[in-house]
């Protein structure tokens, strides 16, 4: 283990939350050591820890211009957004006729504590109102329009002044005018959490019924808030108790937080020690970002306008890169950033910038860069620097356009993957020849890349059967990379060479010394071929490396045979012939991967999957596997959602011996067993920015399936894999120990906790 350079954090989340002002931290500090009192006793201690709390709505009451309206403390925005809600909904209760149908509005770039408590309330008070989202137009503003066919019916409608992940706002004015067009009281509530210090707001001037506003999103600590009522808006007590704050939120006060927040709304009134940019000065640090982000990514694309949003927030996505990597990246870097949310396809996306309209791949490649009006020149000028050094790491592993030089040339085998479908590229380094199998049309700009970047000569690009579930990218990516030669449907040469295995000769194509044969196994449909990888030609029966089988046979499955091409007739047939033709420690590399297993053995497999071993030890009949495949592919479509499963799933072994690491256990370890080995399964952009900790060996998750070829015969050696979270370094581990390698840990909790 050696020490690397340790680069300081560079923190651009500020939408999520802030660190703590210096100053508030210290108000805070003094508020619990000395103006400790709780603000209901009556004599000095108590009158004091009041005053503070009265001192501080002062301040934030002006600074808000909340007029004639009360400001009550809460514990943050989603108590704010609670407290409005109820209080909306119970007072529209009272005038709910029952034939008549009622709705509440909302934005759809809302946050989500907003649609999620309208939901919650609307059930609970038995109000059964119809809650419908506001769309927003690719700029992300509200549609009027909408606002002032709807409103009528509608008893609330929530909106929001500035978007979290886009930091668009809203022209407020305009709003108020469509949501009053039609002279309905309707309750309105504006969440101006992401407002604050970054628009100007002055809520006496509005008809706005209900703003929340939160603490930790200006420097602030968590759990401090506020929620604004207008002058004789209906007011529920979200909690009932004592009797604090006038009736309107019991629960004694939280005292530091609120001494905290007054040298906000101090500093926010320039009544501080402390300066906030002003609006210009945060316009300048977000083009010299922008324009850093430019040169790091020339094809970087915005996801918002820059004339509808507060300077603080920047949400970008660059091309061919999901949300996920450029937040590793970023992190190996110590910059912090945000992505999207995950959904339920594990695909991180935004919900926001799909209610924008904005195309699916912005979406899943979205990041917000976000900062405060805490930010100064020189962080701005390190963020700048910091960026373009990690995108010239990204460089240096072929993954952009304007790759660096002198990479080092990837041998052997690479995967790709895009959701759970895997492309394979095989490198023989000597010869500088690959092939590639099974490309997708997302990858083909990374795959032109990584050949132009390592200046490889393509000798095939293959699919291994016509695709269900994508069109094949082959002919895009065979011109791209202006090959001419003359291939059948699924990529295969017309002019190839003939090798033997026993009696049988098998069509060949060299890669280098290196050959690839085809053996046509169909079943999942009627063109499905393998393509098995061997090192030495000139043996007569050639031990296969890699064996390529699309779908045929999946990890914990086989491919369906319920296509109108399939026949499960003939699976039974070529499942016998890889059986006569796989060696035991033959990888095979499938086109799908749903469990994140990279890799498996027709050994390892046969132990799990009793219809593949009952098959091969013939002890079921051709019959007897037709009938349990076609019960196995009635399930699988039960549970296909949205995407097409291409494997009839059998089971998956979840209680396989990892052993998890700390820190203080993978350093004693590490002194007393010489041989163990810290491995960063990280990928090489990632491992080249490391700081802190480093492992002596990288072997990326692209380039496990190589690293496990090369050592099955040392599945004893112990490794311990670390990563940025822990979550890739135990899904590598499961994979590593189902295939039998026996003495695997992890650090648990990764480079995040243990650095
Ligand atoms: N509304 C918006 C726009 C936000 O950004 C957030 C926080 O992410 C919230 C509401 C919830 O705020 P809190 O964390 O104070 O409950």
């Amino acid at each position: 283990m050696t020490k690397n350079q340790s680069l300081s954090q560079i923190y651009l989340d500020s939408n999520a939350t802030t660190p703590v002002l210096p100053a508030a931290a210290k108000a805070a500090f003094d508020a619990m050591k000395e103006t400790f009192g709780n603000p209901s006793s009556s004599h000095i201690t108590g009158l004091r820890a009041k005053n503070l709390m009265e001192q501080t709505r002062k301040s934030a009451m002006h600074f808000l211009g909340v007029g004639t309206g009360k400001l009550v403390f809460t514990s943050g925005a989603t108590e704010g957004i609670q407290t409005a809600i109820l209080s909306s909904l119970v007072a529209a209760k009272k005038n709910i006729k029952p034939d008549e149908s009622y709705t509440l509005l909302y934005g759809a770039t809302e946050h989500k504590a907003v649609p999620n408590s309208l939901h919650h309330w609307n059930e609970l008070l038995e109000i059964n109102a119809e809650i419908k989202a506001i769309p927003v137009n690719h700029r992300g503003e509200l549609d009027l329009d909408f606002i002032e066919k709807e409103i009528d019916n509608a008893l609330m409608i929530c909106t929001m002044a500035v978007n979290n992940e886009t930091g668009v706002y809203q022209d407020l004015s305009k709003l108020e005018q469509a949501i009053r067009s039609t002279g309905n009281d309707v309750f309105w509530m504006v969440d101006c959490v992401q407002a604050l210090g970054k628009r100007k707001l002055d809520l006496q001037a509005t008809t706005i019924d209900y703003a929340p506003f939160s603490g930790h999103k200006l420097y602030a600590p968590k759990g401090i808030g506020l929620v604004y009522i207008r002058e004789n808006a209906p007011f529920t007590p979200f909690i009932a108790g004592g009797g604090q704050e006038s009736g309107l939120r019991s629960g004694t006060e939280n005292l530091p937080g609120m001494a905290a927040l007054k040298v906000i709304f101090d500093t926010l009134n320039g009544d501080a020690e402390d300066r906030f940019a002003d609006h210009t000065q945060l316009t300048l640090y977000r083009n010299q970002l922008l324009t850093a982000l430019k040169q790091a990514f020339p094809d970087v694309v915005l996801n918002h306008p820059l004339d509808n949003t507060v300077p603080t927030t920047l949400n970008f996505a660059v091309p061919h890169f999901a949300s996920k990597e450029i937040m590793d990246l970023f992190d190996a870097a110590n910059i912090r950033v945000s992505s999207g949310s995950a959904c339920s396809s594990k695909v991180t996306r935004s919900f926001v910038l799909d209610a924008m309209g904005l195309p699916s791949w912005q979406s899943e490649s979205a990041i917000r860069m976000s900062f405060g009006p805490l930010m100064t020149q020189e962080k701005c000028d390190a963020a700048c620097a910091r960026i373009k050094m990690a995108a010239k790491a990204l460089g240096e592993s072929c993954l952009t356009v304007k790759p660096a030089v002198n990479q080092k040339l990837v041998n052997g085998l690479l995967e790709l993957k895009s959701g759970n479908s895997c492309c394979w590229l095989y490198t023989d380094a000597d010869s500088k020849t690959a092939v590639i199998i099974d490309p997708l049309p997302e990858l083909i700009s990374r795959i032109v890349n990584i050949v132009n970047c390592q200046k490889l000569k393509i000798a095939a690009v293959l699919d291994t059967h016509g695709h269900a579930d994508h069109q094949s990218s082959r002919p895009e990516l065979e011109s791209q990379l202006k090959m001419v030669t003359k291939t059948d449907q699924l990529g295969w040469p017309k002019h190839f060479d003939t090798v033997y295995v026993g009696e049988n000769a098998y069509p060949t194509i060299r890669i280098g010394n290196k050959a690839l044969l085809r053996v046509k196994t169909p079943g999942h449909t009627d063109d499905s071929v393998s393509y098995l990888l061997t090192e030495e030609i000139d043996v007569v029966k050639p031990h296969f490396k890699y064996a390529f089988c699309g779908d045929t046979i999946l990890m914990g499955s086989l491919g369906r045979t319920n296509f109108c091409t399939s026949s499960s007739e003939q699976m039974y047939h070529s499942l016998h012939k890889l059986n006569e033709l796989l060696a035991s420690t033959t990888l095979i590399c499938a086109s799908h991967d749903y469990h994140n297993e990279f890799t498996t053995t027709l050994i390892t497999e046969c132990y799990r999957n009793t219809l593949l071993s009952n098959v091969l030890s013939t002890q079921s009949s051709i019959n007897e596997f037709c009938e349990q495949k076609s019960v196995l592919d009635s399930n699988l479509n039960d549970q296909t959602g949205c995407e097409i499963q291409c494997g009839a799933y059998v089971e998956i072994d979840e209680s396989l011996p990892i052993v998890e690491y700390d820190k203080n256990e993978l350093s004693i370890l590490l002194e007393k067993d010489h041989d163990a080995k810290l491995v960063d399964i990280r990928e090489p952009h990632e491992y080249m920015l490391q700081h802190g900790i480093k492992a002596e060996e990288n072997v990326p998750m692209t380039r496990l399936v190589e690293f496990i070829a090369q050592h099955l015969s040392d599945k004893d050696k112990h490794y311990i894999l670390v990563c940025r979270s822990g979550t890739r370094s135990l899904v590598v581990a499961q994979a590593l120990a189902r295939l039998g390698f026996t003495n695997i840990g992890h650090v648990q909790g990764g480079y995040a906790l243990n650095s």
